[in-house]
């Protein structure tokens, strides 16, 4: 099938006008001008006024939190993550299905091919395979105690880890998480860095998040320290940030994706270049809980692989990529008083092929580039809000939102169409995740 539209956008080449992408067999076989005239038995879709460009990469959520959406407002970080683990203490794993479906279903809405997705329930592996979507799906353990022991834990998370990405299809592969260094002890640390090494696992963490996470590990001060010490632990000042902490012990960097690194020092940025640990920007998420924007002029100037993420509905309520975007791009020029701190070219750059790179998948994915497999989107350009386009980068950053997405390919399939999805009964998965959400109020 050729797919033809008002602009092609591959990514690693200029933007084509009247372009047109043949797909086959899961794969992009070709793109450029014209090709329907060299083919003229193969069929043409022409999808107009819209612009085909490689699926958006999620590469920092939590799907599984989806139905926690609007459920604890205006509270500070600490006190907003301890009042959603409470919560969540609520829901079984039918519940947490529910609500990853209700997630994977508003990615696939919203342009998004691939996820890096953190879960404690799992559940995210069997909501995604159902959609359709392809992805790193990184398995949470948390223990804070510093004394405790947690050899059979981290046993029975590799245990996990195999028995799900057994039934995780082609693709989906599964990881693991230790949650962040607030809520993972050392020795916990040190056990899931053993297995992650010895099994070639990729790692997502929670980095540098916000500044009570910096006092905590570097001096044992402040909230989060103020409620360990309630269960008389014996905390450590480690003199020392949360990258140069995790850098000390020995996370295999390149496998490694560091979600937010929204308070780094320039020694962090070192080291976060050098050991080529990947970075998922989250701005919506973090000025939604007022922690702060990460630098991501400087990260992405220092050539840290970088990519763009929602995080949960719990903090980002509609998990719309356009939206997370445009904000990374205001975001940057308005700290910084500079119309240079970022672009619309340079953000889309990494919702796909920095999405694909933070996620090790820039081979398969993140470009429209013959030999890649088939994940692409279109997107409607003839909403008033974005008409007449002259430049396709700006009026996807700047003026389109999810709801423009007309369509959604993954691996050559389409698995959203113009309000239909192929694989999944949308109102069956709201139905449920309403039902589950009535557990939390
Ligand atoms: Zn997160």
């Amino acid at each position: 099938m050729i797919y033809r539209a008002h602009f092609v956008l591959p990514i690693t080449r200029d933007p084509i006008e009247s372009g047109e992408v043949l797909v086959r067999d899961g794969k992009i076989q070709a793109i450029g001008l014209d090709l329907a005239a060299s083919l003229p038995d193969e069929p043409v879709e022409d999808l107009g006024h819209a612009v085909i460009l490689p699926g958006l990469i999620n590469v920092h959520t939590h799907l599984d939190y989806t139905i926690m959406r609007n459920m604890v407002e205006n509270q500070p970080f600490f006190p907003w993550i301890r009042r959603l683990t409470e919560l969540g203490g609520r829901l079984d794993y039918e519940d947490w299905l529910a609500s990853a479906r209700l997630g994977a279903l508003q990615l696939i809405r919203s342009g998004v091919t691939c996820i890096g997705d953190s879960t404690f329930s799992g559940a995210v592996v069997e909501a995604a395979k159902e959609a359709g979507l392809c992805g790193t799906i990184y398995l949470e353990t948390f223990g804070s105690d510093p004394s405790a022991e947690y050899e059979q834990q981290v046993e029975a998370l590799a245990e996990r880890v195999h028995e799900l990405n057994s039934n995780a299809g082609d693709r989906v592969s599964v990881g693991v998480s230790p949650h962040s260094v607030y809520t993972s002890s050392e020795k916990l640390l040190r056990l899931v860095i053993d297995l992650v090494t010895d099994e070639g696992l990729p790692v997502a963490l929670h980095v540098a998040e916000t500044q009570e996470e910096i006092a905590f590990i570097k001096s044992a001060e402040g909230l989060i320290a103020d409620y360990y010490k309630t269960f008389n632990f014996d905390l450590k000042a480690r003199g020392k940030t949360p990258v140069e902490y995790l850098h000390e012990l020995g996370l295999p960097s390149s496998k490694t994706v560091a979600a937010h690194c929204v308070h780094v020092t320039e020694a962090d940025l070192d080291i976060l270049a050098e050991e080529q640990v990947r970075v998922a920007h989250c701005p919506k998420s973090n000025a939604k809980l007022g922690v702060g924007t990460a630098p991501l002029t400087e990260i992405v100037q220092r050539g840290i692989i970088t990519g763009i993420g929602t995080d949960s509905a719990a903090s980002d309520d509609n998990l719309d990529m356009f939206e997370e975007m445009r904000f990374a791009v205001l975001a940057q020029r308005a700290v910084k008083e500079n119309v240079e701190a970022m672009n619309a070219q340079r953000v889309l750059e990494l919702a796909t092929m920095g999405g694909a790179a933070v996620l090790g998948l820039d081979l398969e994915i993140g470009s429209l580039e013959p030999g890649k497999q088939a994940d692409m989107i279109a997107v409607d350009l003839s909403s008033p809000s974005v008409f007449p386009s002259t430049d396709p980068y700006s009026a996807l950053v700047y003026g389109c939102s999810a709801s423009d997405v007309l369509m959604t390919m993954i691996d050559g399939e389409i698995v959203y169409r113009a309000g239909k999805y192929s694989r999944v009964d949308s109102g069956e998965i709201k139905r449920q995740a309403a039902l589950s959400a009535t557990k939390l109020y």
